[in-house]
């Protein structure tokens, strides 16, 4: 076996790939052992998962939809008491989500001891929980959503005979596993925006209800839509994929960090009206 990213033999190799973390409620999503080799799971998990996972905007959404991560637990966020005492703000219930409940600040960890009375006053500040919040386009965000959309794209083949292999030698894809694997493009932004309240929740046909932690789906613009933003690009369609986290969606161009391929993303999206390639056409009350 090779790995996926390096394409060095991953024969010996012990560890599962979680597409998306645990911390993010995956526990189906799983490339088997040796399609990334250790060392690059290794890599991952330290400096593309844990800098997306830390980042404000995310911790702060895992904070308020109270995901509990790997040992069950939220992470907590950072606070300022009245006076401007730093303190650790803790949720104490894993998976019921702010809006969820009465109380607001749940419980509080610091060396400040009168910490149970700043409580009472409610004078603890902690980052705003702003519903059409959009996180900041950065390098974090597109190498997590990269590393995303390539395994995405490697579960897929798998289910053929050569895919992988394919995957591993095809040339074209090397752009996106390197930046992934090694962080050398310097700009491959994403287009980042809001389709549904992170609150919402869905209804099955049973009537259960449910939250929407993350979906996903790949996007392929054929040529005959494109403007002539790419027209020098020999391919016949234009390969995204489109990752939603709490209803903020996250696309991202695959065969390169061209930024005019989201400008034929928009474009797509005025055409379709301004509906998620995670929705369009289909039916608005999908499962996973
Ligand atoms: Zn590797």
């Amino acid at each position: 076996m090779r790995c996926l990213f390096c394409k060095q033999d991953s024969s010996n190799s012990k560890s599962v790939e979680h597409i998306i973390p645990e911390s993010l409620g995956n526990t189906t999503s799983i490339l088997p052992k040796g399609v990334i080799c250790d060392k690059c799971n290794n890599y991952f998990a330290r400096k593309v998962e844990q800098p997306f996972m830390e980042s404000i905007d995310i911790l702060t959404l895992r904070f308020r939809e109270a995901i509990p991560n790997k040992r069950g637990l939220v992470p907590p966020i950072n606070g300022f008491s009245y006076g401007g005492i730093p303190v650790k703000v803790y949720n104490p219930l894993p998976g019921i989500p702010f809006f969820a409940r009465k109380e607001k600040i749940i419980a509080i960890d610091a060396e400040h001891t009168d910490i149970t009375k700043i409580l009472q006053h409610g004078r603890i500040i902690t980052p705003a929980f702003v519903d059409d919040m959009v996180p900041p386009n950065t390098k974090t965000i597109s190498r997590f959503v990269g590393k995303v959309a390539f395994e995405s794209l490697a579960q897929r083949l798998s289910e053929h005979d050569g895919g992988l292999d394919y995957l591993i030698d095809e040339s074209s894809y090397d752009p996106i596993r390197n930046y992934v694997r090694f962080g050398n493009t310097e700009n491959w932004p994403c287009n980042i925006r809001r389709i549904y309240d992170m609150d919402k929740v869905w209804q099955d046909e049973m009537g259960m209800q449910h939250q929407m932690i993350h979906e996903s789906d790949f996007l392929l613009i054929p040529v005959d839509e494109k403007s002539d933003l790419l027209k020098d690009d020999p391919v016949l369609v234009y390969p995204y994929f489109v990752f939603a986290l709490f209803g903020l969606e996250f696309v991202i161009y695959m065969a390169g960090p061209d930024s005019d391929a989201l400008e034929l993303y928009k474009l797509w999206l005025q055409k379709h009206g301004n509906v998620s390639p995670l929705y369009y056409g289909k039916n608005e009350s999908k499962e996973r």
